[in-house]
């Protein structure tokens, strides 16, 4: 049997975080007047009272700057800081880039760990994740990828246009999945890029 509890650090860690949210974030939620997203300043000066409070990037580890919590642990927390809208993003583990920091902290090399995940991990930038797309592109169904990424001199030529991307909007970069293979299936044939979003080959539209 699996034990769920993630026991008493975790259970006070949980109080500390509802805490913060119905003292220091709900009364933010009135200041936030931007059309889309979180206000950059409203969000810098909400991470940085959540690291005074000791409660910054609960699910990232302690050697990048986080609270290093297991998945138990970023459950209990992640429930508590979603009770405002701006919770997540307050303790910087709001999607897409929760789950961009995740999958970084996995795969990512030495080389893109120290220029993707270090910053992000940090609340010093956000991200996006850009799978799907407009009909008959992905989207349930991520075998129909209609992104192309073709192989060229020095790096990979990403050709394709996605939606619904949360966060697209002041990324810094995307992940961005893109076909390589003719078919996608058993794990092959679709591929994750780091994109920077100051590629002059990136364009953000509102749609
Ligand atoms: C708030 C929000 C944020 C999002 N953020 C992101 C993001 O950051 N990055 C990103 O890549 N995407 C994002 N998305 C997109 C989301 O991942 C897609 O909307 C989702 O994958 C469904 O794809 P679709 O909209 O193309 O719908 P479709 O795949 O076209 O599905 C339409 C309908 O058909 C049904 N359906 C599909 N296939 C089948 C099947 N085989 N059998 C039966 N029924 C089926 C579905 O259940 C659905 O009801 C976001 C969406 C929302 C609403």
């Amino acid at each position: 049997m699996i034990d769920l509890d993630p026991g008493p650090e975790v259970a006070e860690l949980r109080e500390r975080v509802a805490a913060f949210v119905q003292a220091t974030v709900i009364p933010a939620e009135q200041r936030d007047h931007s059309e889309h997203g979180l206000d950059e300043s409203l969000r810098a000066e909400l991470q940085d009272a959540a690291r005074v409070a000791g409660l910054f990037a609960p699910h990232v580890s302690v050697s990048l700057g986080g609270l290093g919590l297991d998945t138990r642990g970023q459950a209990a927390v992640f429930e508590e800081a979603g009770y405002s809208v701006l919770g997540p993003q307050a303790l910087n583990c709001a999607a897409p880039d929760e789950g961009n920091m995740h999958l970084l902290s996995v795969i990512a090399t030495e080389q893109q760990r120290a220029r993707y995940l270090v910053p992000l991990a940090a609340g010093a930038v956000r991200s996006c994740f850009a799978m799907t797309e407009p009909a008959p592109g992905a989207g349930s169904d991520p075998a129909m990828l209609a992104t192309t990424a073709t192989k060229v001199d020095g790096g990979w030529s990403i050709s394709g246009r996605k939606w619904f991307i949360t966060g697209a909007e002041g990324a810094a970069f995307a992940i961005c999945m893109a076909r390589t293979g003719e078919s996608i299936r058993a794990g092959r044939g679709a591929t994750m890029f780091l994109v920077d979003a100051d590629n002059p080959g990136m364009r953000v539209d509102r749609v």
